[in-house]
């Protein structure tokens, strides 16, 4: 939600405490769709993963942090024995018994192969270096959003090159209605609101990745800027736009 890791490593050890209390066991999936393929180069001494002998099953995006082109992502289990074999059909085809594991039967492979190319191609050194800029880059315009004055951050870059910030106190303008005035210049900027328990939290998000460069951020807070110019001149105004926009989250028009 905010692009702070959840902590694997301490749920786990939780879990332990359960199975010594009442012996439930109970493995652990992780979701590292993001963090799969940003922690082990830029925060390797996070323990997330099959280190910690819970842990059963990864999966990670190949079209996030992973680098490639929509849409590929991975599954690891640390055993076979893991993966339930009721998952797994194996077929007759062309002419041998056939194991398949997916949602559906012809893909094309181009993506494994992009997958394949940019480890070989950029390294351990390769991938350390773009994560570690996106992640230089998402502090960077996390400490700028903090000091623009109306946004409070919810998070600052340090797990993920994520950060989530809120407005300090109502005013003439929300997250959402911020969010719609940000694409008149491109900016796809969602605003949304947390999950149960904190539904009254609405946020916006920014994801640095690999090619949103420190020009691209100081672009980003000068039009940053530039709304919240508007809106200080205009105390009356309530959010116009006519456009539906384009939100991940609810817009406050869709909820009345
Ligand atoms: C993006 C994301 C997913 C979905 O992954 P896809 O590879 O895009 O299908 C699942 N979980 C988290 C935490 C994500 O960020």
């Amino acid at each position: 939600m905010d692009g702070s890791y959840e902590p694997v490593e301490a749920i786990s050890q939780a879990l332990d405490r359960l199975y010594d209390e009442q012996g439930l066991d109970i493995p652990i999936h992780v979701d590292a769709a993001s963090g799969g393929l940003v922690a082990p180069f830029i925060q390797p001494d996070v323990v997330w993963d099959f280190q910690v002998p819970r842990v059963k099953s990864i999966n990670v995006s190949g079209h996030k942090y992973g680098l490639v082109y929509p849409g590929v992502g991975w599954v690891v289990w640390r055993k076979h024995s893991d993966l339930p074999e009721e998952l797994i059909f194996s077929v007759n085809y062309l002419g041998g018994q056939m194991p398949t594991f997916a949602l559906n039967f012809s893909r094309p492979g181009s993506q494994i192969v992009a997958q394949y190319y940019n480890f070989v191609r950029l390294g351990k050194v390769g991938y350390r270096r773009i994560q570690q800029a996106c992640q230089d880059i998402a502090q960077y315009l996390a400490a700028e959003v903090a000091k623009l004055g109306p946004f409070k951050l919810l998070s600052n870059g340090s797990d993920l090159p994520v950060f989530a910030f809120t407005l300090k106190e109502p005013t003439n303008f929300t997250v959402f209605d911020f969010s719609e005035r940000l694409r008149d210049r491109g900016w796809i900027v969602p605003a949304y609101t947390y999950p149960k328990n904190l539904e009254d939290m609405a946020v916006m998000r920014i994801v640095v990745k690999d090619g949103f460069s420190r020009d691209m951020a100081d672009l980003l807070l000068n039009d940053m800027r530039r709304h919240l110019n508007y809106y200080a001149a205009h105390p009356e105004s309530t959010h116009t736009s006519g456009s539906p926009g384009f939100s991940h989250g609810v817009s406050q028009e869709e909820k009345k």
